[in-house]
């Protein structure tokens, strides 16, 4: 086992032809924290400096159903639309993740009272007793090392997703923002985002935090 820590039998790939284009796909069991994760690389990215790369928390109902009450999925398509067109880049799906962490079924419980008492998403996991955020970026920065990537643009409004990718070696050249329109669903989302999370969205200036439009988050 080397630097990345990735054991041989809990590594897999293969060609994966999307209809973006054709992909690498690399499935991995994390020696951490034991979910089963995904990078998709496009081009070849080993030994390479500035590689376009995506961290993606898993969302269910965002990435596969297509929910409007955040914009996870427009990011996820977002996000590979970029990749492919460049010589190089890496998706990194994180399973896990959902609700920031704290799992489906605590996240459809926070919707709950986003929808029934207006709060937001952070307001409605610390009323449930979950942490606002508890995910680990570990994996990301163990395929990254994996895949031999040497420093990475990071797709991410998230300054907090940098901090935590470099404490795990990952040098990161630049972060390249991933602004995603607002709509009446996802406006009151995204403005916690930013007012409570301090995601850097300069795109919803002009948006009230307070708006009544639309439901809280993912
Ligand atoms: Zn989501």
């Amino acid at each position: 086992m080397r630097e990345h820590g990735i054991a041989a039998e809990h590594i897999a790939e293969a060609d994966l032809v999307t209809r973006r284009g054709t992909f690498r796909t690399v499935a991995f069991r994390d020696p951490l924290d034991g979910n089963e994760h995904i990078a998709l690389v496009h081009g070849d990215p080993h030994g390479k400096e500035n590689v376009l790369v995506r961290v993606h928390s898993e969302c269910v109902t965002g990435d596969i159903f297509g929910a409007m009450r955040c914009e996870c999925g427009d990011q996820l398509a977002a996000a590979l639309d970029a990749i492919v067109a460049e010589p190089a880049g890496v998706l990194v799906y994180l399973r896990g993740h959902e609700g920031r962490g704290i799992g489906l079924v605590a996240k459809v419980r926070t919707h709950v009272l986003q929808d029934e008492q207006g709060l937001d998403t952070v307001d409605s996991a610390t009323a449930l007793g979950y942490p606002v955020d508890r995910r680990d970026f570990g994996p990301a920065a163990r395929v990254l090392k994996y895949l031999g990537v040497r420093s990475v643009r990071l797709m991410s409004n998230n300054a907090d997703k940098i901090k935590a990718l470099e404490s795990h070696g990952i040098v990161v050249a630049a972060r390249v923002p991933l602004l995603i329109e607002a709509n009446a669903h996802n406006i009151r989302y995204l403005t916690a985002k930013r007012d409570r999370l301090g995601h850097d969205l300069p795109h919803l200036d002009g948006y009230d935090a307070y708006s009544r439009l639309g439901t809280a988050g993912c």
